[in-house]
């Protein structure tokens, strides 16, 4: 059979890349918008520490979270080592020991199902500070050891040419539906017509557009972030641990100096790609209260995403109901780095008809679905 992958974010890449890895002919479209969102992303994989309650959501990112341990080492096997992920642990930090207490407790209950946390251990000011040296006085930590950080770019770079590597063919352009009568054959590009037996849609923010003309009205939604990357002088920092700090901002670390800082949670912006002033304050002021030693960086760019959300808050993936040769994933909204890897493995098993272990009633496409009555 063949199958075509339009959109090439963390999710149509890692599809992609299973597909054509079990054998399969397989082309991928992508357009690469401005402000995909696996470009901007930051990279923390620790889902375990999340207060968010809803277990379906936690069962996606703890899955997601695992996989990176097949994946990267699947990916090593296809000579493609720059991936950017480094297991290099987290501290959640807080002044407040009673909610240090809580999370810690939190965290040893997720580890009787959640061995991948690894170690937990409550650390004192100092040791938090020799943790990451730039933080503010005051603050003690939770330091769980799974927990690891990913480049968003790396990784998804490093699926696609491990899927070429596996035959599939890559085209950098915007994909249309095509399609007769009620089925969907394939896709137009703005040169070619490709027909396939299966089309996969990993589009994130931009998926409701492409459903837009065969009247299925796909509610995804999207949230804007800006975030900014930092360049120290210093360069040891490739080991640094995840900085996560009470307000809703992060700290990662990657080599050579560099520090990510971020990001904004902006809503109804459209697809406004713009690096705004409020943006920028708030990632500093939010950063700079958390970890004044990171003033002296220079800033060396700041980056822009979209990060696709369901109604629902959780991903989706199954058929379109009414295109039974159409599949798609979607909705990986904040935490898309730690379940993109994985869901994407799922969504190619689901279109190779292959079994697959996720109950998908929990991530209903159709939850998401409005069916224009009147179109066909
Ligand atoms: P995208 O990465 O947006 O990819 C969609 C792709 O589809 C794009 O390349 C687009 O051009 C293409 N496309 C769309 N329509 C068409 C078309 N018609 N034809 C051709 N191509 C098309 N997650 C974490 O787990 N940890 C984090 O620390 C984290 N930090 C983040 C920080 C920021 C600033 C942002 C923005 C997100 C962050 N996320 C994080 C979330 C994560 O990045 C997203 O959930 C994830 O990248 C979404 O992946 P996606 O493949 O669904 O969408």
């Amino acid at each position: 059979s063949t199958y075509i992958v339009i959109g090439a974010g963390i999710l149509g890449a890692s599809t992609a890349y299973h597909l054509a890895k079990s054998g399969a002919d397989v082309t991928v479209v992508d357009k690469k918008h401005d402000g995909q969102a696996t470009d901007a992303a930051a990279g923390i994989v620790c889902p375990w520490l999340s207060q968010r309650r809803n277990k379906a959501w936690y069962r996606l990112a703890n899955y997601g979270a695992k996989y990176y341990q097949d994946l990267i080492a699947s990916l090593e096997a296809d000579g493609e080592t720059n991936t950017g992920y480094k297991k290099v642990g987290a501290i959640s930090i807080h002044t407040d020991e009673n909610k240090l207490d809580k999370m810690q407790e939190r965290a040893y209950k997720r580890r009787e199902d959640a061995p991948e946390i690894g170690d937990i251990s409550r650390l004192l000011e100092d040791k938090t500070q020799r943790e990451f040296p730039f933080l503010q006085n005051g603050f003690q930590s939770v330091h769980i050891s799974g927990a690891a950080r990913v480049n968003g770019r790396a990784l998804c770079e490093a699926l696609l040419a491990g899927a070429k590597k596996h035959g599939a063919k890559l085209i950098h352009d915007e994909a249309k539906l095509l399609y007769k009568g009620k089925k969907i054959r394939g896709v137009l590009t703005s040169s070619a017509t490709i027909e396939a037996d299966y089309v996969i849609v990993t589009a994130g923010a931009w998926a409701r557009e492409l459903f837009e003309p065969i009247g299925i009205d796909l509610q995804v939604t999207y949230q804007k972030a800006q975030i900014m990357h930092l360049q120290l002088d210093e360069e040891d920092t490739g080991s640094l641990p995840v900085v996560m700090p009470p307000n809703d901002q992060y700290i990662l670390a990657f080599e050579q100096g560099k520090i990510v800082i971020g990001a904004t949670h902006e809503n109804d912006t459209g697809f406004d790609y713009r690096v705004t002033a409020g943006g920028v304050y708030e990632v500093l002021n939010k950063a700079l209260e958390i970890a004044p030693g990171l003033a002296d960086g220079a800033i060396d760019e700041i980056r822009v995403g979209f990060r696709p959300f369901t109604p629902g808050f959780l991903p989706i993936i199954g058929a379109v109901p009414s295109h039974s040769n159409v599949f798609l994933a979607n909705g990986l909204g904040a935490s898309g780095l730690t379940v993109g890897p994985y869901l994407g493995s799922q969504l190619a098993k689901l279109a190779l008809g292959q079994e697959i272990e996720l109950p998908l009633e929990d991530y209903s496409v159709e939850d998401a679905i409005q069916a224009n009555k009147y179109m066909f």
